[in-house]
Protein backbone atom coordinates (compact mmCIF):
# COMPACT_ATOMS: atom_id res chain seq x y z
CA UNK A 1 0.00 0.00 0.00
CA UNK A 2 1.31 3.54 -0.99
CA UNK A 3 2.05 6.13 2.00
CA UNK A 4 -0.24 9.29 2.57
CA UNK A 5 1.99 10.32 -0.02
CA UNK A 6 1.02 8.76 -2.92
CA UNK A 7 4.99 6.97 -2.95
CA UNK A 8 5.69 3.75 -1.70
CA UNK A 9 6.51 2.65 2.27
CA UNK A 10 10.30 3.65 3.12
CA UNK A 11 10.65 -0.15 4.46
CA UNK A 12 10.14 -0.88 0.58
CA UNK A 13 11.95 2.13 -0.61
CA UNK A 14 15.06 0.64 1.05
CA UNK A 15 14.22 -3.12 -0.09
CA UNK A 16 13.77 -2.08 -4.05
CA UNK A 17 17.36 -0.01 -3.68
CA UNK A 18 18.99 -2.41 -1.47
CA UNK A 19 19.85 0.40 0.75
CA UNK A 20 21.26 -1.69 3.13
CA UNK A 21 22.23 0.89 6.24
CA UNK A 22 25.92 2.14 5.88
CA UNK A 23 27.65 2.19 9.47
CA UNK A 24 30.59 4.82 8.37
CA UNK A 25 28.48 7.14 6.92
CA UNK A 26 26.28 7.14 9.81
CA UNK A 27 22.95 6.13 7.87
CA UNK A 28 20.03 5.37 10.89
CA UNK A 29 17.37 6.00 8.56
CA UNK A 30 13.73 7.43 10.02
CA UNK A 31 11.24 5.30 8.59
CA UNK A 32 8.19 6.27 9.94
CA UNK A 33 6.74 9.43 8.16
CA UNK A 34 4.53 10.58 11.37
CA UNK A 35 7.71 11.11 13.08
CA UNK A 36 9.55 13.16 9.67
CA UNK A 37 6.34 14.81 9.19
CA UNK A 38 6.61 16.46 13.09
CA UNK A 39 9.99 17.01 12.41
CA UNK A 40 8.79 18.88 9.22
CA UNK A 41 6.63 20.60 10.97
CA UNK A 42 9.70 22.45 13.41
CA UNK A 43 10.60 24.57 10.48
CA UNK A 44 6.80 26.09 9.64
CA UNK A 45 6.79 28.05 7.72
CA UNK A 46 7.99 26.31 5.23
CA UNK A 47 5.01 26.99 2.03
CA UNK A 48 7.56 28.39 -0.36
CA UNK A 49 10.42 28.57 1.10
CA UNK A 50 14.06 27.18 0.08
CA UNK A 51 15.03 24.33 2.25
CA UNK A 52 18.66 22.31 2.34
CA UNK A 53 18.67 18.97 3.71
CA UNK A 54 22.00 17.17 4.25
CA UNK A 55 21.73 13.54 3.44
CA UNK A 56 18.12 12.55 2.45
CA UNK A 57 19.49 9.08 2.40
CA UNK A 58 15.85 7.31 1.16
CA UNK A 59 14.02 10.27 1.65
CA UNK A 60 11.98 10.08 4.66
CA UNK A 61 12.18 13.78 5.44
CA UNK A 62 12.52 14.97 2.60
CA UNK A 63 8.94 13.78 1.73
CA UNK A 64 7.76 15.16 4.45
CA UNK A 65 9.27 18.64 3.75
CA UNK A 66 7.55 18.77 0.73
CA UNK A 67 4.30 16.73 1.49
CA UNK A 68 4.66 20.05 4.39
CA UNK A 69 4.45 22.52 0.97
CA UNK A 70 8.64 23.59 1.06
CA UNK A 71 8.72 25.56 -2.51
CA UNK A 72 12.28 23.90 -3.00
CA UNK A 73 14.03 21.22 -1.35
CA UNK A 74 18.07 21.04 -2.53
CA UNK A 75 18.92 18.02 -0.60
CA UNK A 76 22.69 16.73 -0.88
CA UNK A 77 23.66 13.19 -0.37
CA UNK A 78 26.90 11.71 -0.37
CA UNK A 79 25.67 7.95 -0.80
CA UNK A 80 24.80 7.26 -4.84
CA UNK A 81 22.75 4.36 -4.05
CA UNK A 82 20.20 6.82 -2.84
CA UNK A 83 19.91 8.34 -6.22
CA UNK A 84 16.82 6.60 -7.74
CA UNK A 85 14.83 6.83 -4.79
CA UNK A 86 15.13 9.98 -4.30
CA UNK A 87 14.91 10.92 -7.98
CA UNK A 88 11.26 8.90 -7.88
CA UNK A 89 10.41 11.51 -4.98
CA UNK A 90 11.84 14.65 -7.79
CA UNK A 91 9.56 13.20 -9.98
CA UNK A 92 6.38 12.98 -7.92
CA UNK A 93 7.27 16.59 -7.34
CA UNK A 94 7.63 18.27 -9.98
CA UNK A 95 10.31 20.88 -9.92
CA UNK A 96 10.26 20.80 -6.04
CA UNK A 97 13.13 18.39 -5.20
CA UNK A 98 16.68 18.82 -6.49
CA UNK A 99 19.08 16.57 -5.45
CA UNK A 100 22.78 16.93 -5.23
CA UNK A 101 25.39 14.24 -5.00
CA UNK A 102 28.57 15.06 -2.80
CA UNK A 103 29.63 15.23 0.45
CA UNK A 104 28.03 18.01 2.44
CA UNK A 105 31.24 19.25 4.24
CA UNK A 106 32.52 20.64 1.06
CA UNK A 107 29.67 22.38 -0.10
CA UNK A 108 28.49 25.87 1.14
CA UNK A 109 25.13 25.76 1.00
CA UNK A 110 24.69 29.37 0.10
CA UNK A 111 26.14 28.34 -3.04
CA UNK A 112 22.95 25.94 -4.39
CA UNK A 113 20.46 28.77 -4.08
CA UNK A 114 19.48 32.43 -3.87
CA UNK A 115 17.74 34.29 -1.45
CA UNK A 116 17.12 32.84 2.11
CA UNK A 117 17.28 29.14 2.94
CA UNK A 118 16.55 26.99 5.89
CA UNK A 119 18.85 23.59 7.07
CA UNK A 120 16.61 21.02 8.06
CA UNK A 121 18.47 17.44 8.60
CA UNK A 122 18.85 14.20 10.37
CA UNK A 123 22.65 15.02 10.27
CA UNK A 124 25.29 11.57 9.74
CA UNK A 125 26.61 11.50 13.28
CA UNK A 126 30.13 11.61 12.25
CA UNK A 127 29.81 14.96 10.66
CA UNK A 128 27.06 16.48 12.31
CA UNK A 129 29.09 18.98 15.06
CA UNK A 130 31.48 20.34 12.14
CA UNK A 131 28.11 20.96 9.62
CA UNK A 132 26.66 23.02 12.45
CA UNK A 133 29.90 24.61 13.07
CA UNK A 134 30.62 25.43 9.42
CA UNK A 135 26.88 27.17 8.96
CA UNK A 136 27.34 29.28 12.65
CA UNK A 137 30.84 30.41 11.79
CA UNK A 138 29.86 32.11 8.51
CA UNK A 139 32.28 35.17 8.00
CA UNK A 140 28.99 36.91 6.60
CA UNK A 141 26.31 37.49 9.73
CA UNK A 142 22.96 37.66 9.87
CA UNK A 143 23.62 34.56 7.89
CA UNK A 144 21.73 33.89 4.82
CA UNK A 145 19.56 30.73 6.44
CA UNK A 146 16.70 31.57 8.59
CA UNK A 147 16.62 28.89 11.31
CA UNK A 148 18.21 25.19 11.39
CA UNK A 149 16.25 22.40 12.46
CA UNK A 150 18.85 19.74 13.27
CA UNK A 151 18.69 16.07 14.49
CA UNK A 152 21.94 15.12 16.77
CA UNK A 153 22.60 12.83 19.23
CA UNK A 154 21.34 14.02 22.51
CA UNK A 155 24.72 14.32 24.08
CA UNK A 156 25.36 16.56 21.41
CA UNK A 157 21.95 18.37 21.65
CA UNK A 158 22.52 19.38 25.24
CA UNK A 159 26.40 20.96 24.42
CA UNK A 160 24.90 22.77 21.99
CA UNK A 161 22.41 24.83 24.24
CA UNK A 162 24.42 24.72 27.46
CA UNK A 163 24.76 28.14 28.24
CA UNK A 164 26.84 28.14 31.49
CA UNK A 165 27.12 26.29 35.01
CA UNK A 166 25.92 22.82 33.19
CA UNK A 167 28.45 19.86 33.00
CA UNK A 168 27.65 20.39 29.09
CA UNK A 169 28.46 23.79 28.98
CA UNK A 170 32.00 24.01 26.44
CA UNK A 171 33.25 25.60 23.39
CA UNK A 172 30.23 24.19 21.08
CA UNK A 173 27.95 25.64 23.71
CA UNK A 174 29.70 29.67 23.43
CA UNK A 175 30.02 29.56 19.86
CA UNK A 176 26.17 28.78 19.10
CA UNK A 177 25.46 31.12 22.13
CA UNK A 178 27.76 34.01 20.34
CA UNK A 179 25.61 33.53 17.04
CA UNK A 180 22.28 31.69 17.88
CA UNK A 181 19.43 30.91 20.19
CA UNK A 182 19.10 27.89 20.31
CA UNK A 183 16.76 24.92 22.27
CA UNK A 184 16.16 21.74 22.27
CA UNK A 185 12.49 20.53 20.82
CA UNK A 186 12.31 17.04 21.55
CA UNK A 187 13.87 13.36 21.99
CA UNK A 188 13.64 10.66 19.72
CA UNK A 189 13.96 7.51 20.94
CA UNK A 190 17.03 4.74 19.30
CA UNK A 191 13.86 2.53 18.42
CA UNK A 192 12.39 5.11 15.96
CA UNK A 193 15.79 4.64 13.38
CA UNK A 194 16.57 1.46 11.29
CA UNK A 195 19.13 0.19 12.68
CA UNK A 196 18.88 1.94 16.09
CA UNK A 197 21.73 3.62 16.90
CA UNK A 198 23.39 3.43 20.74
CA UNK A 199 22.29 6.43 21.77
CA UNK A 200 18.53 8.80 22.40
CA UNK A 201 18.36 11.47 20.01
CA UNK A 202 16.97 15.17 19.86
CA UNK A 203 16.01 17.69 17.35
CA UNK A 204 17.48 21.06 18.01
CA UNK A 205 16.02 24.96 16.43
CA UNK A 206 18.23 27.24 16.27
CA UNK A 207 18.06 30.78 14.60
CA UNK A 208 20.08 33.70 14.56
CA UNK A 209 20.23 35.71 17.72
CA UNK A 210 18.17 38.66 17.49
CA UNK A 211 20.95 40.84 19.63
CA UNK A 212 23.98 40.17 17.56
CA UNK A 213 27.25 39.88 20.06
CA UNK A 214 30.03 41.04 17.58
CA UNK A 215 33.66 39.19 18.18
CA UNK A 216 36.47 37.39 16.07
CA UNK A 217 35.79 34.06 16.02
CA UNK A 218 39.90 33.14 16.26
CA UNK A 219 39.72 35.57 19.66
CA UNK A 220 36.83 33.70 20.80
CA UNK A 221 38.34 30.55 19.55
CA UNK A 222 41.25 30.94 21.64
CA UNK A 223 39.38 31.84 24.78
CA UNK A 224 37.27 29.40 25.06
CA UNK A 225 40.17 26.27 24.24
CA UNK A 226 42.57 27.67 27.18
CA UNK A 227 39.53 28.27 29.68
CA UNK A 228 37.40 24.63 28.79
CA UNK A 229 41.21 23.31 28.22
CA UNK A 230 41.18 23.23 32.53
CA UNK A 231 37.98 23.85 33.15
CA UNK A 232 38.18 22.71 36.66
CA UNK A 233 41.29 25.51 37.63
CA UNK A 234 40.61 28.86 38.01
CA UNK A 235 40.59 31.50 34.97
CA UNK A 236 43.84 33.20 36.30
CA UNK A 237 45.67 29.89 35.15
CA UNK A 238 43.95 28.20 32.89
CA UNK A 239 44.10 31.78 30.86
CA UNK A 240 47.84 32.42 31.69
CA UNK A 241 48.89 31.36 27.68
CA UNK A 242 46.11 34.11 26.50
CA UNK A 243 46.83 36.68 28.92
CA UNK A 244 45.78 35.53 32.21
CA UNK A 245 44.93 37.98 35.03
CA UNK A 246 45.56 41.13 32.79
CA UNK A 247 43.12 40.09 30.27
CA UNK A 248 40.60 39.32 32.97
CA UNK A 249 41.20 42.82 34.40
CA UNK A 250 40.69 44.18 31.56
CA UNK A 251 37.01 42.19 30.73
CA UNK A 252 36.36 42.95 34.50
CA UNK A 253 36.16 38.98 35.28
CA UNK A 254 36.79 37.62 38.61
CA UNK A 255 40.52 35.65 37.96
CA UNK A 256 39.05 32.77 40.72
CA UNK A 257 35.64 31.64 38.74
CA UNK A 258 35.97 28.79 36.58
CA UNK A 259 35.16 28.38 32.78
CA UNK A 260 31.68 26.84 33.13
CA UNK A 261 30.81 30.22 35.63
CA UNK A 262 31.14 32.44 32.30
CA UNK A 263 28.35 33.42 30.22
CA UNK A 264 28.51 33.53 26.77
CA UNK A 265 28.82 37.63 27.14
CA UNK A 266 31.54 37.41 29.15
CA UNK A 267 33.12 35.00 26.75
CA UNK A 268 32.66 37.95 24.23
CA UNK A 269 34.17 40.29 26.59
CA UNK A 270 37.61 38.19 26.96
CA UNK A 271 38.06 37.73 22.84
CA UNK A 272 37.06 41.97 22.75
CA UNK A 273 39.96 42.10 25.38
CA UNK A 274 42.28 39.98 23.37
CA UNK A 275 42.14 42.02 20.63
N1 LIG B 1 17.40 11.80 6.26
C1 LIG B 1 17.37 10.35 6.29
C2 LIG B 1 16.43 9.89 7.36
O1 LIG B 1 16.08 10.71 8.22
O2 LIG B 1 16.07 8.72 7.34
C3 LIG B 1 18.77 9.76 6.49
C4 LIG B 1 19.50 10.23 7.72
S1 LIG B 1 20.98 9.34 8.06
C5 LIG B 1 21.15 9.67 9.80
C6 LIG B 1 22.28 10.37 7.42
C7 LIG B 1 22.38 10.48 5.90
O3 LIG B 1 23.47 11.35 5.56
C8 LIG B 1 22.65 9.19 5.16
O4 LIG B 1 21.78 9.07 4.07
C9 LIG B 1 24.11 9.31 4.68
O5 LIG B 1 24.37 8.61 3.47
C10 LIG B 1 24.22 10.80 4.49
N2 LIG B 1 25.59 11.32 4.62
C11 LIG B 1 26.59 10.87 5.40
N3 LIG B 1 27.67 11.65 5.32
C12 LIG B 1 27.35 12.64 4.43
C13 LIG B 1 28.06 13.76 3.92
N4 LIG B 1 29.29 14.03 4.30
N5 LIG B 1 27.43 14.56 3.02
C14 LIG B 1 26.14 14.29 2.64
N6 LIG B 1 25.43 13.24 3.10
C15 LIG B 1 26.02 12.44 4.00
Amino acid sequence: MNAFDGLPPLRQVLEAHGLDPKRALGQNFLLDLNLTGRIARQALPLEGQTVIEVGPGPGGLTRALLSHGAGHVIAIEKDPRCMPALEAIAAHYPGRLTVVEGDALRIDPGTLCEGPYKIVANLPYNVGTQLLLDWITVADWPPRWTDLTLMFQKEVAQRIVAGGDDDHYGRLGVLCGWRTQAEILFDVSREAFTPPPKVTSAIVHLRPRAEPLPACLADLERVTAAAFGQRRKMLRQSLKPVGGEALLARAGIDPQRRAETLSVEEFVRLANELS
